[in-house]
């Protein structure tokens, strides 16, 4: 089969207009010596006629010329000799062969196939020129009559050369107007793919130049593209001897602690789990080192078809911020814990004061104002103290075994007047849960924000359910309302301090958003997590998982 295609395609190269002169005449003479050979088998004394022997002198001469002569430096005209003296042979030859003249016409069609191929129509023409005056008009002129049977019969030949020539042009336009297009197309896929390689380099040296770590991350959470600032992160975070560790094995910390992120608390394993979010802190390096921190945000990647192909995430360091607020925060508790001494103090003597028998009643008055505002001031005192301890990371979580359940049985139990007097009613589905090592006074806190919100975003007339449960090796408490809920968007910030959803702002409901952050941060502390699905107009459900053994655990810093 392979010799098979390897000679039509040596005969394709002989014929096609692209093969070179010397290489089509041997082709051609080729042919015509076997058919000497064959003939002379049987009739040697045609082959050795003048007539003959003329005819293999001229086949001779233009084999001669078509290997000698280099065509392709001459005018395209010339191109025509050759087949031109092919023909002459052939007409030689048919004219000794009267009964059969029409079989030995037809192998003037090989050259005539040349010329059209190489000369288009200006070959067809003079083929069909040489057919008629080598071959038709001499059969005309022996004719015994001159009639209408032997002009077509003459005329016939001609005739078939011009259509065959005809349709070679036409298939050899189409092929040219194929060959013109694809050549095109050609070009134009490598000026796109240039233009793809330009940008792709321009968009490298852009993520390169800036001084955040980018990574992207397709579905399976391999690594698509990662910048120069991401592998200097990589490199920082990457334990001793390991030199190409994956995002599980990567030295990453709670900010400010020496606890390691769980595996699907890591920024990259969040994003790959289809989350999006914004200014997730994490501290980078080896425990115990003060490592560097960053604020990791993540955004999906969809396809054309809208589909999730793939995320980035980007990471900025903003270790300098947080020593900035840090000891802005040293700051505030040292004067607020300054500040409570000489208070309690005033108060004392303020009370004394009051306490003196038969004082004037203006007086009396005048002491109560003074007293009230001192006992307001040292109360935000306390409370400024309290709020700053907690946001440095520095307050000691006091850890025993508690139940979830007790907790949240308890906090129902605080805030049954508010929802009483708001309209909404609290449903407790409250499964006891086994023991855990929590802070209860501090978790109290952070389930009582959340119960506080849910009263608050849920109109009159609304359900919030305080649910706990135990699920497989994990103690779960929800919080859920059917209040004015939260877009997408709006959930990825929602832990970052001082946010505010538009639609809590648009409606007055007043705020700070700092409770979440705090909720967040003491829940963290536990060694927990906390997360939140919510649909705008439909309500909210936050949830707060606990390990029921935890390993590696809490550091107890919240
Ligand atoms: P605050 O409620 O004081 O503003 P939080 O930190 O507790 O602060 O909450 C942050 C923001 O999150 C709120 O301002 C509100 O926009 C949104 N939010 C919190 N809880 C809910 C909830 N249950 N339903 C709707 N939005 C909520």
């Amino acid at each position: 089969m392979d010799a098979v295609s390897s000679w039509t395609a040596r005969i394709g190269r002989v014929v096609s207009p692209a093969g070179d002169t010397a290489s089509k005449q041997l082709y051609f003479a080729a042919i015509m010596l076997g058919y000497t050979v064959l003939i002379s088998l049987s009739h040697v004394e045609m082959v050795l006629t003048g007539q003959f022997l003329a005819a293999l002198g001229v086949l001779l001469v233009a084999t001669a010329l078509a290997v000698v002569i280099r065509w392709e430096e001459l005018r395209p005209l010339w191109g025509a000799l050759v087949p031109v003296l092919d023909m002459v042979a052939v007409a030689l030859v048919r004219d000794l062969m009267r009964e059969s003249s029409m079989a030995v016409s037809l192998l003037v069609l090989i050259p005539v196939l040349w010329m059209a191929a190489r000369l288009r129509m200006t070959g067809v023409s003079i083929a069909v020129l040489a057919v008629t005056v080598l071959i038709a008009a001499p059969s005309l002129a022996r004719a015994d009559a001159i009639d209408s049977l032997t002009i077509t019969h003459s005329l016939l030949l001609p005739f078939i050369v011009l259509q065959v020539g005809m349709l070679v042009v036409g298939a050899l336009k189409l092929l040219d107007g194929q060959h013109r297009k694809l050549t095109s197309a050609l070009e134009e896929k490598a000026a796109l793919l240039e233009a793809a390689a330009t940008s792709e380099q321009l968009l490298k040296n852009v993520i390169d130049s800036v001084g955040v770590g980018i990574v992207v991350v397709d579905r399976d959470g391999h690594d698509v593209l990662m910048n120069s600032a991401q592998q200097r992160i990589h490199q920082i975070s990457s334990p001793e001897g390991n030199d190409d560790p994956n995002e599980a094995e990567l030295t990453l910390r709670y900010p400010g602690t020496t606890t390691p992120l769980p595996p699907d608390q890591r920024p990259v394993r969040r994003a790959v789990l289809q989350e999006t979010y914004s200014n997730y802190l994490v501290s980078v390096g080896p425990a115990g080192v003060a490592g560097t921190t960053f604020a990791a945000s993540a955004r999906q990647i969809l396809d054309r078809r809208g589909e999730r192909d793939s995320a980035v995430v980007v990471f900025s360091d903003v270790s300098s911020y947080i020593e900035m607020v840090r000891s802005q925060q040293r700051f505030v508790a040292a004067v607020s814990h300054e500040l409570r001494t000489p208070l309690t103090s005033v108060i004392g003597y303020l009370e004394m004061a009051q306490d003196t028998p038969e004082l004037p009643p203006k007086a009396a008055s005048y002491l109560e104002v003074a007293h009230r505002n001192a006992e307001q001031l040292l109360l935000i005192a306390q409370d400024l103290l309290a709020d700053q301890v907690a946001r440095s990371g520095t307050q000691k979580l006091t850890l025993r075994p508690h139940r979830l359940s007790a907790i949240a049985e308890q906090v129902v139990e605080d805030f049954a007047l508010r929802a009483e007097q708001e309209g909404i009613t609290v449903v407790q589905d409250v499964e006891q849960t086994p023991e855990l090592s929590l802070d209860a006074p501090r978790l109290q806190q952070a389930v009582g924000n959340l119960l506080s919100n849910a009263l608050k975003y849920t109109p009159a007339g609304g359900t919030v359910r305080v649910q706990t449960r135990v699920r497989q090796n994990e103690v779960e408490l929800c919080v859920t309302d059917t209040g004015i809920g939260m877009s997408d968007q709006e959930q990825a910030n929602l832990f970052t301090d001082y946010y505010r959803t538009e639609t809590a702002r648009d409606r007055h409901i007043p705020g700070h958003g700092i409770g979440l952050s705090l909720t967040r941060r003491l829940v963290v502390a536990h060694g927990g997590q906390i997360s939140v699905r919510s649909r705008p107009g439909e309500g909210s459900t936050f949830t707060l998982r606990f390990a029921q053994r935890p390993e590696g655990g809490a550091d107890g810093t919240a």
